[in-house]
């Protein structure tokens, strides 16, 4: 099962997919996450996206498409994987189906997390992880049970995002709109699209989205 999650920047998509890859044996394929390990190993490729991703724009197309399109060709993506921030725009989407056809596969569904913009903006920036291992927390809505340790693996040292703060969030936000929301009406036309309300608790965001899966072929 290939399934897209897609949603503003804040909406719950990483800790969705962490649940989705926990219950369903799918594996999360985040680009901010491959973009943002291209950055820190001191890549050509990190070198070039780095001040666009501090900017909160969208790394052009072919650069993101090329990524994703030798990593969907790892052995670990055989059985199934969660995009977690791509296709962001139509041209992404256009080439997506593409590499997918040419593999004999589909997209069973693009589930949207819709939440407001009004609480976006709390929510990326009390955002932070786990430096050691990797775990999402927030500062008000999920905060670690001891304070400054990570329930996950005891590590003391977490990251916060250079791109999560409150001038930042607003880019993104209006790339949001302008150019990944589009997104929307293309998938609903291919009768892909199921949309959650991604406003209440991760849990229940979350009995939403496996009820979605669940009634899928194969889910
Ligand atoms: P995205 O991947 O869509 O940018 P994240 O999954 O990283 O979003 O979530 C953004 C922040 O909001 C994280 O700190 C996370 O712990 C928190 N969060 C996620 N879902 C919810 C929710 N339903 N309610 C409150 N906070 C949430
Ligand atoms: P969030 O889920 O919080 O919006 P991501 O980690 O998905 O953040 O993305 C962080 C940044 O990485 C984006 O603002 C953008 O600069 C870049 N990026 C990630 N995915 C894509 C993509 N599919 N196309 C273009 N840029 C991308
Ligand atoms: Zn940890």
């Amino acid at each position: 099962m290939n399934l897209v999650l897609l949603g503003p920047p804040g909406a719950g998509k990483g800790t969705q997919a962490h649940y989705l890859e926990r219950d369903f044996g799918l594996k999360q394929l985040s680009t901010g996450d491959m973009l943002r390990a291209a950055i820190a190993s001191g890549s050509e490729i990190g070198k070039q996206v780095k001040a666009t991703m501090d900017a909160g724009k969208l790394v052009p197309d072919a650069v993101i498409i090329a990524m994703l399109q030798e990593r969907i060709a790892q052995p670990d993506c055989k059985g199934g994987f969660i995009l977690d921030g791509f296709p962001r725009s139509l041209t992404q989407a256009e080439a997506l189906d593409k590499m997918l056809a040419a593999r004999g596969l589909s997209l069973d569904a693009v589930i949207e997390i819709r939440v407001d913009d009004q609480f976006l903006v709390e929510r990326i920036t009390g955002r932070f992880t786990c430096g050691k291992c990797g775990a999402g927390y927030h500062d008000r809505f999920k905060p670690t049970r001891q304070a400054g340790v990570c329930d996950a693996c005891g590590g003391k040292d977490f990251v916060r995002r250079a791109d999560d703060n409150a001038e930042t969030v607003r880019a993104r936000l209006q790339v949001y709109h302008s150019q990944t929301a589009p997104l929307l009406p293309y998938y609903r036309a291919k009768g892909r699209l199921r949309t959650v309300d991604g406003a209440g608790e991760m849990d229940m965001v979350y009995r939403q989205i496996s009820g979605v899966v669940k009634a899928l072929p194969g889910g």
